[in-house]
């Protein structure tokens, strides 16, 4: 047989292991290697300097370039020593990938010799040819001018290839008139916004030396991986990341079998090998298991900074492609890579932390501590109570679709999971308000407050939301998103909350209501107005569905429709008013997303066009072709026709099939055409997703079909069972 597909299986027998070698034995010992971190930075910069870069991280103060011309020389010297030969500014255009542009440190000089060069401009700022990323109208082409501009608060790092290594150096990236055009701009904007806002209300009411608030995030990543040259006989995984077909497997997830099993041998190699990458560069990974599906697995980092969490697990996914190839594999961040078995997630594990060292999330033992607890415990339930609709806009893709809202799929409702212990203490909280209300000043009494003891076991994998003990775990965010875009709308709501919640509690104590009572009647107020967002059944279930539509949820199932949320009055009122976004910077993010949800589709529906017409039905007709033969033998020697009924049927079936087919491809070009001539952007979006991706279910119906009737030799793509249990 010499089609790919069992070139590509024997490939895979006869894989060998690749041996991978730590620097150390103990992580510790190589831990940040390639990082310019606070050690390095002490080594080579002069005082100045070095407490320069100090006090822009730790205060966001600016640096000026006298001494950014000093940083630039230490960091050059370092990463020289290093052995890096070029540097890029590392940024995270709204394409979803990060973006480099490499420049050479050497310059040749005028006496025909060179030297290597860096100076303070060239840390600082960039600007790079940056014409062909999205700017969603921001931007005109012959304007091509961008700016990279380097953020300190992440710090540089070196970039290492097999042949060579580069400087990189995480920075923002903005247009010529100062909008923002990537995801760390307005990342950085809004954790400034919630950090100031926490501070406010920790230190007015719970704690004046609370003068700094670490947010904090822990990204959990599941992937699936392929064998590489599986993947690369399926031209739907090498394009669009996921299978357009593919029949399912006998065996998929059912017996659960995988999920914490053993970790194959040649899986765990990568997983050693890019958890020392990862480690060189300071990502702090802690975890490692087999996920739920077949293939499937996940790896997470010990929580960090927002900021440096999310540059980190842009990193990560970087690695995770470059090292699964050494080892002969492909990485699949997609969020439903295969029909029937789970999807991916990215879970977003979410917490405020004080520079007193209090998390904020975390239930205390008094009732003092546990009112600042409720504090912000109820107010970001209110926060995503009352932008659900903008939380389901930050996940909205093309590929988390199919894992929110799809068929074998959850809702695409936005609720929050709680425990059953701190549903009951809300309960009682809001309940107690009702029946002394006639009283409510006096009666209100912060020793009422229980106790909190949460049961470590009350877990609720099927909620979009959850509290997990000390956390807010995000678990709605797609595999393959940057982070940055749920973590710009979570602390941006959270922001506005907070601050709204500190007019009121202080209009209340201005009119003569004790501190704890004013909290404590504002928070029974928000537990009220939130209540129907929380949840704590299956989110999976058909009956939440109808009870969440009841509640006035909204579920809304597309990308087209969820973008909308970012473009609506209120949502450019906040962004607005807690200066993340301008009103012209969300309507370009709106059109660069609609936009981009349009490419995906097209090339998934052009694909798709290209394997049932030029695989599926040629194997179809040479089976076919094969059957025709076979009867036609059998009735020249006389044999009955009673006994050649059978193939006679998948014939026919085949026919059906391959018509069916043909005529819903020509449906679904037509259809891919006109969606081209809608009014506007949405409105095209809007077309692909109800005209032409609907098609896309019809033509893999039938394929499958096929695939189950017609001779296995003839199949040339790698099948389900093949991509998901051969390693
Ligand atoms: P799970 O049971 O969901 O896998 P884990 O305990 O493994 O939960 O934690 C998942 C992630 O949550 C890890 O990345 C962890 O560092 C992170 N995490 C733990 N505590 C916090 C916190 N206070 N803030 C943010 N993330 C946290
Ligand atoms: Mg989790």
């Amino acid at each position: 047989m010499s089609t790919l597909r069992f070139k590509a299986l024997e490939t895979v027998q006869h894989r060998k292991t690749i041996n991978v070698t730590a620097p150390s034995a103990k992580v510790s010992d190589y831990f940040n290697m390639n990082v310019f971190n606070d050690d390095a930075m002490k080594t080579y910069l002069s005082k100045d300097a070095y407490l320069a870069v100090h006090n822009a991280i730790k205060k966001g103060s600016k640096i000026d370039r006298s001494i950014a011309d000093q940083v630039a020389s230490g960091m050059k010297s370092w990463a020289l020593n290093k052995g890096a030969s070029h540097y890029t500014h590392w940024f995270q255009p709204l394409t979803g990938a990060t973006a480099e542009k490499h420049d050479a440190f050497f310059e040749p000089t005028e006496d025909g010799r060179s030297v290597e060069k860096f100076s303070g401009n060239a840390l600082v700022q960039q600007e790079p040819d940056a014409s062909s990323f999205p700017s969603g109208g921001l931007r005109n082409t012959f304007e091509a001018r961008g700016y990279t501009a380097w953020d300190p608060s992440s710090p540089a790092f070196i970039m290492e290839g097999a042949n060579g290594k580069t400087l990189c150096i995480p920075t923002i990236f903005v247009s010529y008139t100062g909008e923002a055009l990537d995801y760390k701009a307005p990342l950085l904007k809004a954790l400034h916004a919630v950090e100031n806002a926490v501070i406010n209300v920790c230190s007015t009411y719970f704690d004046k030396k609370v003068t700094k608030a670490f947010i904090s995030l822990g990204i959990e990543q599941e992937y699936f991986l392929v064998d590489e040259a599986l993947f690369n006989a399926r031209p739907d995984l090498m394009l669009t990341g996921r299978t357009l077909l593919g029949l399912s497997p006998e065996k998929g997830q059912q017996l659960e079998d995988h999920y914490f099993g053993s970790i194959p041998p040649r899986v765990y190699d990568f997983m050693i090998e890019f958890e020392i990458e990862s480690y060189k560069l300071g990502i702090p990974l802690k975890t490692r298991h087999n996920e739920v599906a077949p293939s499937q697995f996940e790896c997470a980092p010990m929580f960090e900074e927002v900021n440096l969490a999310i540059d980190h697990n842009q990193l990560l996914m970087d690695l995770m492609e470059k090292i699964a190839q050494k080892h002969g594999f492909k990485v699949l961040l997609h969020e439903k890579p295969f029909a029937g078995v789970n999807g991916s997630g990215k879970h977003n594990n979410w917490s405020l932390i004080t520079n007193t060292g209090v998390n904020l999330l975390s239930p205390g033992k008094t009732p003092e501590t546990n009112l600042q607890f409720l504090t912000f415990f109820i107010n970001a339930i209110k926060a995503v109570h009352d932008h659900a609709d903008l939380m389901r806009a930050s996940i909205a893709s093309a590929g988390n679709d199919h894992r929110l809202g799809a068929n074998e799929a959850p809702p695409a409702i936005m609720s929050i999971f709680i425990g059953t212990q701190l549903f009951n203490v809300l309960n009682d909280f809001s309940n107690n308000k009702k029946s002394k209300s006639s009283n409510a000043k006096s009666s209100i009494d912060i020793n009422k407050i229980p106790e909190i003891l949460l049961d470590n076991t009350d877990r609720n994998r099927t909620s979009p939301f959850a509290f997990t003990g000390n956390k807010f775990e995000f678990r709605a965010v797609g595999s393959a998103a940057n982070s940055a875009s749920a973590m710009i709308v979570l602390n941006s709501i959270m922001a506005d909350q907070l601050n709204k919640f500190k007019v009121k509690v202080d209009a209340l104590i201005k009119k003569g209501n004790k501190k704890e009572e004013a909290i404590i009647s504002v928070l029974k107020e928000y537990v009220k107005d939130s209540k129907n967002i929380l949840f704590e059944g299956n989110g999976y279930g058909d009956e939440w569905v109808k009870e969440a539509k009841k509640r006035g949820l909204s579920n809304i199932k597309t990308t087209p429709e969820a973008l909308n949320a970012y473009i609506s009055k209120n949502s450019k009122d906040l962004f607005e008013k807690n200066g993340i976004f301008t009103s012209r910077e969300l309507d370009a993010r709106y059109e660069i997303m609609q936009e981009n949800y349009v490419k995906k589709i097209e090339i998934e529906a052009k694909l798709l066009a290209q394997l049932a017409i030029s695989h599926v039905i040629p194997a179809a007709l040479s089976y076919q072709q094969k059957l025709s033969e076979n009867v036609a033998s059998l009735k020249a020697i006389g044999i009955n026709k009673k006994k050649y009924e059978a193939q006679f049927k998948f014939i026919e079936q085949i026919s059906t099939h391959v018509n069916l087919i043909s005529t819903s491809v020509e449906k679904m070009i037509h259809e891919n055409e006109q969606a081209h001539h809608a009014q506007n952007t949405h409105k095209t979006a809007l077309a692909f997703c109800h005209k032409v991706k609907p098609l896309f279910d019809v033509i893999r119906h039938h394929s499958d079909a096929l695939e189950f009737i017609i001779e296995d030799d003839l199949w040339k793509l790698p099948k389900y069972r093949e991509l998901l249990f051969v390693k």
